[in-house]
């Protein structure tokens, strides 16, 4: 190996690093031995000379350091080929019945700005650092080399590429794309788009979710169903399959209520599943807003609220809280006594204590008292590593109506 340029850290910056975080900010590096590429490999050392590891350089970028490993080693096909399979490896051991997953979830698998994900045998790749990108060529032949994929393609239409300098594009790297992929998960059928879905065309992170969210509806009979924020009725199909009498999903995408509508068929639900396009907030107000000498008829003996991300950043926080009490609120109006609401937030901003606290300040206001009986994170192809607080993002609870 050449020499790399070697990235020198300030007295105090390494503790992170060694324990695992691979970032490196620019604010952290007190200099660089020689030019590096941005884009191009470095060498990190702590301010005693003491290596770090290697990583991808970037001064475009605030994160002017990606770490990719502990020791010198060549960032080549073979060196992504062992990643995904250590990757791979772990989906099998926590998810060995799914064909289809996140194989590889950037930070959570030690291979910071690169998301691969796998339906069936389609592979979208996702590449958010510019050293990841400039060796998307890299990754797609181990792709090719460890399975055997009908096609891959990349969903680069993320935001965040820019601030690596990089611009926002779709297409395909390999193969050719069906304008539609039928997914299994759990056993149901969606249908979907991989190359305009949302995300990379589903929200995989909640498939173990799905399941354990939706079982309690076998212990009611003829249970009653609200799927709000739906997307393509991976909650409302689940509850459907596991014995509910009727749900109805809730989604302002005209496209997501046809595609959920077209996945209960596609599954032999239809008769279960209604499915309306709305927007959730006006219509939790209008089911939950008495006209005169009427009262608010509690309904459903499971609701589930999977909404986007109410904020982006730290600064908006406030206003996502506002919009997470105001869904609980009314959704608790709507449960029948000893119903449940399921319930999930997104956003890494928000943790959990706050996530509870608002639906707690939701319940006081609507005068119930809940009992925890479920706890939900984001499924084990999305891995948690505390050591990388970003890494963590979902979590969710189910509560029962206790009075
Ligand atoms: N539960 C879904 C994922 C939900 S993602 C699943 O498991 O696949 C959030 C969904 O909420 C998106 O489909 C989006 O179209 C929808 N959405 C966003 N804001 C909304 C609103 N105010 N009312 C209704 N739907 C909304």
């Amino acid at each position: 190996m050449t020499t790399l340029p070697t990235v020198l850290l300030k007295p105090g910056e390494a503790d992170r690093i060694l324990a695992g975080h691979p970032w490196i900010y620019q604010s952290s590096v007190q200099r660089l031995t020689q030019p590096a590429e941005d884009g191009a490999i470095v060498q990190v050392k702590d301010h005693r000379q003491r290596l770090l590891g290697v990583g991808f350089h970037n001064a475009k970028s605030k994160i002017q350091v990606r770490m990719l490993a502990t020791e010198r080693v060549e960032i080549d096909e073979a060196f992504f080929r062992r990643q995904i399979e250590s990757a791979h490896a772990l989906r099998r051991r926590y998810l060995p019945e799914s064909s289809s997953f996140r194989l590889v979830n950037s930070e959570g698998d030690l291979l910071s700005g690169l998301i691969v994900d796998k339906y069936e045998d389609v592979f979208v790749l996702q590449t958010l650092s510019l050293g990841m990108d400039l060796r998307k060529a890299q990754i797609v032949a181990a792709l090719q080399g460890m399975f055997d994929p009908a096609a891959i393609l990349e969903r680069n239409d993320v935001v965040s590429r820019k601030f690596e300098g990089l611009t926002e594009l779709t297409g395909v790297l390999a193969g050719n794309v069906p304008e539609k992929t039928m997914v299994t998960l759990n056993g149901l059928k969606f249908e979907t788009s991989l190359m305009s879905g949302h995300k990379t065309g589903m929200y995989l992170d909640q498939q173990v979710n799905y399941r354990a969210a939706t079982e309690i509806v076998g212990k009611f009979s003829g249970a009653r169903v609200l799927d709000c924020f739906s997307f393509l009725g991976g909650f409302g199909l689940h509850a459907a399959r596991a014995g509910a009498a009727q749900v109805h999903m809730l989604d302002q995408s005209e496209e997501a209520v046809a595609a959920a509508k077209h996945n209960a068929r596609l599954n032999g639900l239809e008769n279960i599943c209604s499915a309306e396009a709305v927007n959730v907030f006006d219509w939790l107000k209008r089911e939950t807003t008495p006209r005169p000498n009427e009262m608010i008829l509690p309904r459903y003996d499971l609701i589930i609220l999977d909404p986007p991300s109410f904020t982006r950043n730290r600064a908006s926080v406030g206003d996502a809280l506002r919009g997470y009490k105001e869904i609980h609120l009314r959704a608790l109006k709507l449960l029948r006594p000893g119903g449940v609401l399921a319930t999930f937030c997104c956003s890494h901003h928000v943790t959990t204590e706050l996530f509870q606290d608002v639906i707690l300040s939701a319940a006081f206001d609507a005068r119930k008292v809940l009992r925890r009986v479920g706890t939900f994170g984001q499924s084990p192809d999305h891995p948690v590593l505390p050591s990388i607080p970003e890494t963590e993002y979902l979590k969710g609870f189910a509560f029962e109506i206790a009075r």
